[in-house]
């Protein structure tokens, strides 16, 4: 392996940032000068683990954070730096809950029954003036905003940047657009390993916000920032192979996709009330999903564990051959533990030879309340962490350590947001 030290001074970098994501999908770095990065590379980067969102204490020793070197990225916008995805350690040990170290032990689970999970994210997005109150464009006022030409091009300067940027760091990034509510973009690159995808979209979302700044812009990936426009989703598209085959591909299938690629569909459907703790992990997560009509005629979220073909309104969409779009996730989900947990749900799947029933091919939100039987999400977190913890096939996969560790800190983010008290509240409470 090529020192890193060698590869800075091949390619001028001054410095390293040392990144890992912690448990509420914040990256936390230390920068450090290429003259240090050696050192750092056989010993990891020391952090007070408590300091983030882990469950650590004050006293517990130091964290280091391991540099993965297969993961440098030299910054586009600034090209003296690379960053560095790392995986937490503690005591010589990975740290079990470290969500880049969940999604590995997920990914060696899979690489043990013989499966290499692959996957594309679509990181909707919100451009918004720096305080983050409005979105930045006054002028981007439709009501059907969707793929609006003229919005587009008047964020040409930052929309082109950001892809510019994909291109350079050859993850083949293929369109643009402006999305179903005003002031919201997508840019779409391809999918990868599960693992390549996750440090992709961690350094996505630090770019799209670092180049958006240098542009006096903001970017929000918040779930609902609006109540009455379309939210901000994560679709995950998934597939599954040995080799350079596609074990969800199947030409006999209507939709073609193979019994694989269902069993793997129907361990989400088992699965999805739990897992939602981690693809909606936010309070503010069930205001995208479950939510009323948008201004723009829907809101693209979906309310129940359904599965279709070709057809939006539900949680899993078979758009193509040999993959499905998962549409539950959200853009506060953690870009490892979403790997991971998709790819725990679906081995479970696997295992199991789950069935995940007939498709429903009927336009969920005008027909849905017909539907009998079929399970709604959680309604809002606290449900989804109840849902979690009673979990035994995710306790499994995951262990008991992450486990508690997730549900104490999500637990704690919930009983805060209880104690605020609203607005809403008082109007409609106060004249009781
Ligand atoms: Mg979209």
């Amino acid at each position: 392996m090529t020192k890193l030290s060698k590869i800075a001074a091949e390619r001028g970098i001054k410095y390293f940032l040392i990144s890992f994501t912690d448990l509420f999908g914040v990256q936390r770095s230390k920068l450090v000068p290429a003259e240090a990065i050696d050192g750092m590379m056989k010993n990891g980067a020391g952090f007070a683990g408590f300091a983030t969102w882990l469950d650590m204490t004050p006293a517990d020793p130091d964290m280091f954070a391991l540099p993965d070197p297969d993961s440098l990225i030299q910054l586009p916008w600034k090209p003296e730096v690379g960053w560095l995805a790392a995986d937490p350690i503690m005591n010589g040990k990975p740290v079990p809950h470290g969500p880049r170290n969940v999604l590995k032990a997920q990914i060696a689970a899979a690489a043990a029954m013989g499966y290499q999970m692959k996957a594309g994210v679509e990181c909707e997005y919100f451009l918004l003036s720096p305080d983050g109150e409005a979105i930045s464009d006054s002028a981007d006022k439709q009501a059907k905003p969707c793929y609006d030409q003229q919005a587009l091009m008047r964020r040409y300067d930052v929309i082109t940047e950001i892809c510019d940027a994909m291109i350079v760091l050859g993850w083949n990034p293929y369109q643009n657009d402006h999305e179903d509510a005003n002031g919201q973009f997508e840019m779409n690159w391809d999918y990868a390993d599960a693992l390549i995808t996750a440090d992709r979209h961690a350094f996505f979302k630090f770019m799209a916000k670092s180049i958006a700044e240098k542009h006096g812009l903001r970017v929000t990936f918040m779930p609902k920032p609006f109540s009455n426009l379309t939210g901000n989703g994560c679709h995950t598209h998934v597939s599954m192979w040995r080799g350079d085959t596609n074990l969800f591909a199947d030409d006999k299938d209507e939709l073609g996709l193979s019994e694989l690629g269902y069993q793997f569909i129907a361990g989400l459907l088992h699965n999805g009330e739990a897992l939602t703790a981690i693809t909606n992990p936010t309070v503010n997560s069930y205001k995208r999903i479950n939510a009323p009509r948008t201004t723009s005629g829907a809101t693209w979220a979906p309310n129940t564990l359904t599965f279709t073909g070709n057809n939006r309104t539900h949680m899993i969409r078979i758009p193509d051959d040999g993959r499905f779009e998962f549409r539950l996730a959200d853009g506060a989900a953690n870009p490892y533990l979403l790997q991971a947990g998709v790819l725990a749900a679906g081995l479970d799947g696997i295992r199991e030879s789950r069935d995940p029933g007939k498709r429903l091919d009927i336009n969920m939100y005008e027909e849905g309340h017909k539907v009998r039987n079929a399970k709604r999400l959680p309604l809002n977190l606290l449900d989804a962490l109840r849902a979690f913890e009673k979990s035994t096939i995710l306790r499994q996969a995951f262990g008991h350590e992450f486990m508690t560790a997730y549900g104490k800190l999500k637990l704690a983010d919930w009983n805060e947001y209880c104690r605020h008290l609203s607005t809403w509240e008082r109007d409609h409470t106060l004249d009781c």
